[in-house]
């Protein structure tokens, strides 16, 4: 971090301000500027905490250097990290094959689950979503199957060989749904669940963390810091909307958010269309944009009927127009030398 003096700061405060380096362990190099003095921290202050430094007397701002997280950055692993869909390895997230995770917001049926599942597989995903648990905004809305969910994506991943991805609301969830899932989501309500973060990262199933409705992407990489700090390095990094003023969508979809996740992370960053948009019609354009940035995995609402669908039918693509979707893919992603 580099620490800025205020214009007309006294010796005496610039001193004060290296003693407060040299007490976090770390060096100082002092710039005499004509204007005004810099104080340069030379050492690995990742994990000090500078906002002490921030309002001392003669100190106008501090700006870091290094990112605040560690085994998610860049800096640490310069090659991009290939996370499996399933153990042991078979689909990776983050190489040449742009992923293709769809299926219901929620499970709701047996028969509406293979339903889907099969003609998923038949259009070309390789992974299973359903939520057997649900994160509803109201609690009088439908909560999900629970268990009886988690059986029946286990019998649909048997039937299909598709890798099941669902979500895990609860740290007294974790082992549960970890006996039936290949990934564990973390909703975006959830990822600053420290306790949850800490949890998934104990265990050995790859995860999926969504971002949070108004998370900063250092906030978004800090969660996933907490997933790999307890050792697990499976995380694939969600970006699903954020919430702005704007109404003609549910949420805003932070497509940059692709290429900037690059640019700092080595882990795969995954593009969630359908709660990133709200509306089906928007899910087919945002997919064609996300494989053209660079997306390394899409996650994708379908259903066989979605008008009447338990959540989320508005933004629910249908079975047929999933495979016309993928087909627009395949073309999208060779034209950037990928595969989908
Ligand atoms: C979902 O995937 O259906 C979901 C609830 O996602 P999010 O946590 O991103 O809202
Ligand atoms: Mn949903």
């Amino acid at each position: 971090m580099i620490v800025v003096m205020k214009q007309g700061s006294t010796q005496a405060q610039v001193a004060h301000v290296i003693k407060l380096v040299q007490e976090m362990g770390l060096k100082e190099h002092v710039i005499v500027g004509t204007e005004r003095t810099v104080v340069a921290v030379i050492g690995n202050d990742r994990f000090k905490d500078r906002t002490a430094l921030e309002t001392v007397d003669g100190v106008d701002k501090v700006v870091p250097i290094l990112a605040p997280y560690k085994m998610a950055s860049k800096e640490v692993k310069k090659e991009r990290s290939l996370v499996p869909l399933m153990l042991p390895d078979t689909a990776r997230v983050g190489g040449t094959k742009v992923q293709v995770i769809a299926g219901p917001c929620s499970v709701e049926s047996e028969k509406q689950l293979l339903e889907i599942a099969h003609a998923v597989k038949e259009a070309g995903a390789t992974g299973l979503r359903g939520g057997a648990f649900k994160p509803r905004t109201s609690p009088y809305a439908f909560q999900g199957m629970g268990e009886k969910g988690l059986e029946i994506l286990a019998k649909a991943r048997e039937e299909t060989g598709l890798a099941v991805v669902t979500e895990v609301m609860a740290v007294d969830q974790v082992a549960l749904v970890a006996k039936y899932a290949d990934v564990l989501q973390v909703g975006a309500r959830n990822m600053q669940n420290f306790n949850l973060l800490n949890a998934v990262g104990e265990q050995p199933k790859p995860v999926l963390l969504k971002r949070g409705l108004s998370a900063t992407l250092d906030e978004f990489l800090l969660a996933a810091e907490y997933i790999m700090s307890r050792g697990n390095h499976n995380v694939m990094l969600c970006e699903r909307g954020i919430r702005t003023y704007e109404e003609y969508v549910r949420n805003t979809l932070a497509l940059a958010a692709v290429p900037e996740l690059h640019r700092v992370s080595h882990l795969p960053v995954v593009i969630d269309p359908s709660q990133g948009t709200g509306k089906s019609y928007l899910v087919d354009s945002m997919c064609r944009a996300a494989v053209a940035a660079g997306a390394d995995a899409l996650i994708i609402e379908v259903h066989n009927d979605p008008e009447h669908a338990l959540t989320d039918g508005a933004q629910s693509v249908t079975c047929g127009q999933f495979a016309e979707m993928m087909k627009a893919m395949r073309r999208i992603a060779a034209a950037v030398d990928r595969e989908a």
